[in-house]
């Protein structure tokens, strides 16, 4: 017996709790008796068991090969982060049986659009335009959390599987033979060996830092600050869509509903302490400012963020592999983090089942990934995410008029939305990355 996860309580209650959670309830092996056991049979490690982490781990064991994931937490996050899936992620989570679950958990978002706060004018960009390229030509608003839930849910299930809570790792190390990992465990220090370790421990990855790669980028000056409520501002704003991207040269702010809530995203000044940005008093007061009402807000979260644009300097070091925030971060404008790291998953895990399962070439494979997928971040969601930031800050009139008649034009233009469409769905990043070449 490695581990074994069961279901935990439900701790249902309110629309962020968790579908499921679980908790270890053995893990007492030997570490040396681990590695005789385990080092017979392909055996990818995994660190962390967010939406990166769980959806390789479901691809690789579903290609039959054996995979531990360990998770810093005792439980799995309820993380209220990310709430948009884009089509292709959607697609690619399908043969997965998890695109269903979603949809069934979700708000199918067929349009998003772009607004000026000042004017009340808006254009809305019609996904459906995209019904020939992809199965899901909509936005999918669904909480991050709900993915994990279902794809742990998933992994339960699966006797290749090992998830184990409460076992942050703490240390890397490799050879031609193996990667070794150090994980904290309730009696010290534990190391685990294993073919290929995926490093998908989030945005602070010891993995990643640990290899000495450079993350190299900026990070905003302003905070972000995001708080949900059941108050339904469709009432409140002219044919509002359930993603909408609000411009303001003093407050600009996203819209975003999920099925039980609306998420309000305002910027917060670069000094304000956590205190004051969260208070009931400021966010009442703001989200007043959106939209006037009776009474005060009912505030289900509030969260403060500080968001970065950064991207490993390589995505892979012999044996181990970066995927998720691990190897890329950016701001939420467009909503292609999440998004971007279950791409990463999804090509990453394709990749060892090669290595693994039909004897490719793994440096030529892992080099591949690499240059697959920083190729994305670099070119095309940093750009894009940073320049929807622009755009929607803009404070010289001017150029607001501009860009608010060029998004007019492009929602009323078939032949200049498909491409606008294509490229804010994450098509074209896909795309772009089948297109690089190995070396
Ligand atoms: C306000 C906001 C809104 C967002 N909205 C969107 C959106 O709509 N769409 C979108 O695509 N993206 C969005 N994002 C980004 C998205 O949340 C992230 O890109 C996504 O969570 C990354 O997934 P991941 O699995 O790589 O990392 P994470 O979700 O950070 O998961 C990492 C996991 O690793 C665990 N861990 C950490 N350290 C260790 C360790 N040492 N050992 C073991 N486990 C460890 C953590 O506990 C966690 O479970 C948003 C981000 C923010 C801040």
């Amino acid at each position: 017996m490695f581990g074994l996860i069961c279901p935990g309580p439900d701790s249902s209650a309110g629309p962020i709790a968790p579908l499921v959670t679980y908790r270890v309830i053995v893990y007492d092996i030997h570490c040396a008796e681990w590695n005789t056991v385990m080092r017979n049979e392909p055996h990818i490690l995994i660190a962390g068991a967010g939406p990166a982490g769980c959806v390789s781990a479901l691809i690789l064991a579903r290609a039959g090969i054996r995979v531990t994931v360990f998770e810093a937490e005792a439980d799995l996050p309820v993380d209220l982060r990310a709430s948009t899936f884009h089509p292709p992620t959607l697609d690619m989570l399908a043969p997965l049986g998890l695109t269903g679950r979603l949809l069934e958990m979700g708000l199918k978002a067929p349009t998003y659009q772009f607004r000026d706060r000042r004017s009340g004018d808006y254009a809305t960009f019609d996904l459906g335009c995209l019904a020939a390229l992809t199965d899901h030509p909509y936005r999918l608003q669904c909480e991050q959390f709900k993915l994990t839930g279902i794809a742990a849910e998933a992994l339960r299930d699966r006797p290749e599987v090992e998830l184990v809570f409460n076992r942050p790792v703490t240390g890397v190390g490799q050879d031609d033979d193996g990667v070794r990992v150090t994980v904290s465990g309730p009696d010290g220090a534990e190391t685990h060996a294993g073919d290929y370790l995926i490093a998908a421990d989030g945005a602070s990855s010891v993995v990643r830092t640990a290899l000495d790669i450079g993350f190299d980028g900026f990070t905003y000056p302003d905070q972000w600050l995001v708080a949900s409520t059941p108050h339904d501002f469709a009432a409140d704003l002219d044919g509002l869509a359930h993603v909408s991207y609000v411009a303001d040269p003093d407050e600009w702010f996203v819209l975003l509903r999920v099925p039980a809530l609306w998420r309000v995203l305002l910027p917060v000044a670069a000094d304000a302490t956590e205190a004051e940005a969260l208070s009931d008093a400021t966010l009442q007061t703001r989200l007043h400012g959106i939209a006037d009402k009776d009474g005060d807000y009912t505030i289900a979260h509030r969260t403060l963020y500080r968001v970065h644009q950064r991207v490993a300097a390589t995505y892979r070091v012999g044996r181990v592999a970066l995927a998720g925030d691990s190897a890329h971060i950016n701001n939420p404008l467009g909503g292609m983090g999440m998004n971007g790291g279950i791409h990463d998953a999804v090509n990453l895990a394709r990749k060892l089942e090669r290595i693994l399962r039909h004897g490719a070439d793994a440096d030529r494979m892992l080099d591949h990934y690499s240059a697959q997928r920083r190729a994305i971040a670099v070119e095309y969601v940093q750009e894009h995410t940073h320049g929807n930031k622009q755009a929607i800050e803009e404070t010289d009139p001017a150029k607001r008029r501009a860009h608010m008649d060029r998004m007019k034009a492009i929602a009323d233009d078939p032949a200049l939305l498909v491409p606008f469409a294509r490229k804010g769905a994450m098509i074209d990043a896909v795309e772009r990355s089948m297109a690089v070449e190995p070396d």
